[in-house]
């Protein structure tokens, strides 16, 4: 049988405004391009070091137990639940979105006695009724997301909630996948045990690897663990020998992936932690004036909605579906449609690490009008981009 070759890969450019991947800076990409070295090689080591205290610097802490897991976002979920869980635990999660039901869905794998607290797609929770589960349920473990990619909220008050967690003798692990390096996360200052994030939303790295911090008490208790940690590849006690001084071997690390995190951790910090915050804050208040002038409105309430995930209600009678083929496909654009009960009914617009940019924001709201032109919605022409415009004046 004679088998004809496909031809070489030839992706096209997007523009990406979804929930994530999100546009990768060129000197990423020509990072990752640099020849392979061995996982043990001292260029590599060098590599793991200072990505280590690159880390450290964009999480704020000095938490010793910081590096980058092998694998995604959902490993980095997975690493901190499994080493902080042994079964028969109790643990507490809070459930608004896709994500908080996936970080319960892991932690019942891992043999924990899951309470979820939930509340609508969309919504946030207070620190009163986390501090009333928690006196319930004495949770062991208390897991929540900072910002829900499925829905856009974006969860005040964490250093609060963290301080109930500790009160109660409990440890707090915080889902800062979407929220690394586009909102301040102080994980230091707020207590957080174990933090896990993903590097291709704020950080602007291809997905791959999943930057995580164990705070010393969140150490202690995986330290004092009577059984071993459920999953060979995610246990830190083994993993932490690889990335500590003893450099023993693990796993073979995903090298180029390394690099690239290396040089996106170096942009973040060269761009100054709170210049990016400001900068997604400012494209998307931009944004947002946008789409309030072409009379559209965000799904989630004011004061709770993210920087990086706009998530916007699709007006009515218009095609969710054929709106997202033509942005894509006349226009280069990518965004997201919404997840779960909003299915249909919400688009999910991203402005994460490189892609959150003025060109891109104008871009969108001009294709988005073409787009509903031809889904026969009334606009006033170019009211999207000059609101965008003159809220770019004033901030
Ligand atoms: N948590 C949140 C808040 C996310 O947005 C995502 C991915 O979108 C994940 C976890 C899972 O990350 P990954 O898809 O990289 O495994």
């Amino acid at each position: 049988m004679s088998h004809t070759l496909p031809p070489r890969i030839a992706p096209p450019v997007r523009i990406l405004m979804g929930p994530g991947p999100s546009d990768i800076h060129p000197s990423i990409l020509s990072a990752m391009a640099a020849p392979t070295v061995g996982h043990l090689d001292s260029a590599f080591l060098k590599v793991m070091d200072e990505s280590q205290s690159m880390l450290r610097q964009v999480f704020r802490t000095q938490n010793e137990l910081t590096l980058a897991v092998s694998g995604t976002g959902s490993a980095g979920m997975e690493a901190c639940v499994v080493n902080l869980i042994e079964p028969g635990d109790r643990m507490l999660v809070c459930v608004n979105g896709v994500f908080g039901g996936r970080m319960a869905d892991v932690a019942a794998r891992a043999g924990a006695v899951v309470t979820k607290l939930e509340r609508g797609f969309g919504e946030v929770f207070t620190p009163d009724e986390i501090a009333k589960a928690v006196k319930e349920t004495s949770p062991k473990v208390v897991g929540i997301v900072h910002a829900e990619t499925s829905t856009g909220a974006w969860q005040p008050s964490l250093d609060e909630i963290a301080n109930i967690v500790h009160d109660a003798g409990a440890l707090s692990l915080v889902d800062c996948v979407t929220s690394l390096a586009g909102v301040p996360v102080e994980v230091d200052k707020w207590q957080f045990d174990a933090v896990y994030s993903g590097t291709q939303k704020c950080l602007g790295c291809p997905p791959g690897l999943a930057p995580v911090t164990f705070s010393p008490r969140a150490v202690e208790a995986i330290d004092k663990r009577k059984t071993k940690v459920a999953s060979w590849y995610l246990d830190m006690t083994l993993v932490r020998s690889y990335w500590g001084e003893e450099r023993a071997y693990h796993h073979t690390a995903p090298i180029n992936m390394n690099y690239a995190l290396h040089e996106a951790l170096r942009l973040v910090l060269e761009e100054g932690l709170e210049n990016r915050h400001k900068r997604h804050m400012r494209n998307h208040l931009a944004l947002k004036a946008g789409l309030k002038a072409m009379g559209i409105d965000y799904s989630v309430a004011e004061g709770q909605q993210l920087p990086m995930l706009n998530s916007v209600m699709i007006p009515a009678g218009v095609d969710d579906v054929a709106v997202r083929k033509q942005l894509l496909n006349q226009f280069g654009i990518e965004i997201g449609g919404g997840l779960g009960p909003v299915k249909g009914k919400t688009w999910r617009i991203g402005l994460m690490g490189h892609t959150s940019r003025e060109s891109n924001v104008l871009l969108f709201l001009a294709a988005l009008e073409r787009c509903l032109i031809d889904q026969r919605v009334k606009l006033r022409p170019g009211a999207g981009v000059a609101a965008a415009n003159q809220m770019y004046a004033k901030i």
